[in-house]
C-alpha cells in the first residue's frame, strides 16, 4: 500500500500535492491501493475543517483514494507500541528538562560540534523532573536506504542518537505516530518531500524496534524523497509565502485542476507530450526518471498549460466553469482565449463586456468621454439586426457618428467591451448583435 499523509494545518502546498500526484499514479502502476493518512495529532496546529478542504482539494485534481484514515485515531495503538518498545528496553524515560537539554546545546554550539544526545543523561534530574519524555535507542551501527530518486543516503552512528518518540504529555511525535502508521498499513512505497529526508532514518529505526518487539519482520520500503520546488525568481524554496505555492489560491485564481496536476508532473520530468491527464500519465510516468535537482516553479509556463487545457475545454465545461447563462457566451469566451490564460481573465474581460461601460474614466491615459458619447448616440440610431456584417454595421456607425480612425475604432472598442485593447471587433459583432441590450449600456455618471 501507499500513502499519502497531509497534516490539516495549513493550506495545501503545491510540494504535497506533487506528492500526492505521485502516490497516485505509482499506486495505479502497481496496482497496489493508495492511503490518506490525515497527520492530526497536532491538536495546537490543527486547523478546523483543513481536512475537508485537503480531500476535496485531492478530488478536484482528480486523486483518488482506497483507504481514508485519521492518525488521531491511531493514537492507543501508538501508546501501545510506545510501551511495548518500553518493556523490551528499546526506549527509555528521559527526564531531561528543556533548560538542560538547551544547556547542552549552547555548550555544543559554542565548542563548534553537532548537539548530540547522551543516553547518560537520560536520569540526571529524576528526582526534579517527573514528567519524562519517552526516547527511542539510538544506533551505534550506521544506517543507509536506497532512495530512488537521491541514491543511496547514509547516516553514521553519531547522526543516530536517542529521540524522543513521546512527549511529555504523552503525544506521539511526528516520526513515531507515521512510523507506527506505515508499519501497521503495511506501507511499502514512500514518496514524500526532500525535507523528510532527514526523519527517514529515524522512522526506519522506530519500524526496525516495532519489528523487533513484535517479532514480526521488518518492512521493506522503497523510498523516493522528491526534490524541492523553487521560487522561479529568488531560487528560493517556495515556502507558504508565496501565494503560488498554495493549490487554493491558484485554483482561486482560474488554474484549472488538470492544469495544476499537467504542471506538477511535468515538474523535473520530461514528458512525451505536454498537454496531458493524470490518468494518461499514469501510463508513461517513470519514477526513475524524475530529475534529482529541484525544480523551478515557473508561473508562466503554467499559463501556457491552463491555456492550452481551457482551449480543450468542451462549450458546456465552459459554460459551467464561468457560470454562464448563455451557451454562446461560453463561444465568446473561447474567443477571449486569444488573449487569457486564465478562467478569472476569461471571467473579468465577460464581465466588462456585459456590464454598463464607464466612459468617464481614462483608458491608457487618455479620456474618451465625448467621442464615447456621440459613438454611443449614434449606435442608438441604428438597426443592428438590419446590419449582418461587422464592415456594414461599421460603416453605419461611422457615417452616423463623423468619427473615424482611432476615434471611432477606440470609442467603439470601450462601448463594446469595457477595455481600450483586445480581439479583433469583427469577431466579437455576432455576440454583440445576439446581446446588445447587455452590452450597448452605459454606467451611470453620478452612480459611480
Ligand atoms: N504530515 C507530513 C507532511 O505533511 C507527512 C510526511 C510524510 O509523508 O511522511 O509533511
Amino acid at each position: 500500500m501507499l500513502r499519502f499523509a497531509p497534516s490539516p494545518t495549513g493550506n495545501m502546498h503545491i510540494g504535497n500535492v506533487r506528492a500526492a500526484l505521485l502516490n497516485f499514479i505509482i499506486a495505479r502502476q502497481l496496482q497496489r491501493p493508495l492511503m490518506v493518512r490525515i497527520e492530526d495529532t497536532d491538536e495546537a496546529r490543527n486547523i478546523p475543517h483543513k481536512d475537508q478542504e485537503i480531500l476535496e482539494l485531492l478530488s478536484a485534481i482528480g486523486i483518488s483514494w482506497d483507504q481514508l484514515v485519521y492518525q488521531s485515531a491511531n493514537l492507543p495503538t501508538h501508546l501501545e507500541y510506545a510501551q511495548k518498545l518500553l518493556d523490551h528496553g528499546l526506549a527509555f524515560y528521559c527526564h531531561c528538562t528543556p533548560e538542560f537539554l538547551e544547556e547542552q546545546k549552547q555548550r555544543a554550539l559554542q565548542e563548534k560540534r553537532p548537539f548530540r544526545y547522551h543516553d547518560t543523561w537520560a536520569l540526571l534530574q529524576k528526582q526534579s523532573n517527573p514528567h519524562p519524555v519517552v526516547r527511542l535507542r539510538g544506533s551505534a551501527h550506521a544506517l543507509q536506504f536506497a532512495d530512488q530518486i537521491k541514491g543511496t543516503i547514509r547516516f553514521e552512528p553519531h547522526e543516530l542518537d536517542s529521540f524522543v518518540i513521546l512527549r511529555a504529555n504523552k503525544a506521539p511525535t511526528y516520526n513515531f505516530a507515521c512510523a507506527c502508521d506505515d508499519f501497521t498499513y503495511q506501507i511499502s512505497y514512500i514518496i514524500r518531500g526532500e525535507d523528510h529526508v532527514s526523519n527517514t532514518p529515524k522512522q526506519i529505526l522506530i519500524q526496525q524496534a516495532l519489528a523487533k518487539v513484535l517479532e514480526v519482520k521488518c518492512p521493506e520500503i522503497t523510498y523516493a524523497h522528491l526534490p524541492l520546488i523553487l521560487n522561479y525568481e529568488t531560487g528560493k524554496k517556495m515556502s507558504k509565502r508565496d501565494a503560488a505555492s498554495s493549490v487554493s489560491w491558484l485554483l482561486q485564481q482560474g488554474f484549472l485542476p488538470q492544469s495544476v496536476a499537467n504542471y506538477l508532473i511535468t515538474l523535473g520530468y520530461s514528458p512525451p507530450k505536454e498537454i496531458f491527464s493524470l490518468q494518461e500519465s499514469c501510463a508513461w510516468f517513470d519514477i526513475n526518471k524524475l530529475s534529482a535537482s529541484s525544480a523551478r516553479f515557473d508561473l508562466a509556463y503554467l499559463r501556457h498549460l491552463n491555456h492550452r487545457h481551457l482551449q480543450n475545454l468542451e462549450l458546456s465545461e465552459l459554460q459551467t466553469l464561468l457560470k454562464l447563462d448563455h451557451p454562446q457566451k461560453a463561444q465568446l469566451a473561447k474567443l477571449f482565449l486569444e488573449d487569457s490564460s486564465t478562467l478569472c481573465e476569461l471571467q473579468s474581460k465577460l464581465t466588462l463586456m456585459f456590464s454598463p461601460k464607464d466612459i468617464t474614466c481614462d483608458y491608457e491615459g487618455e479620456n474618451f468621454y465625448d467621442r464615447c458619447a456621440t459613438l454611443y448616440q449614434a449606435l442608438q440610431t441604428l438597426c443592428l439586426e438590419e446590419l449582418a456584417d461587422f464592415q456594414a454595421f461599421k460603416q453605419a456607425a461611422m457615417q452616423a457618428s463623423q468619427l473615424k480612425g482611432k476615434d471611432f475604432f477606440k470609442s467603439l472598442r470601450i462601448l463594446l467591451t469595457g477595455q481600450a485593447h483586445g480581439i479583433e471587433l469583427g469577431l466579437l459583432y455576432p455576440f454583440v448583435r445576439t446581446f446588445a441590450s447587455e452590452i450597448l449600456t452605459l454606467k451611470d455618471p453620478h452612480g459611480c
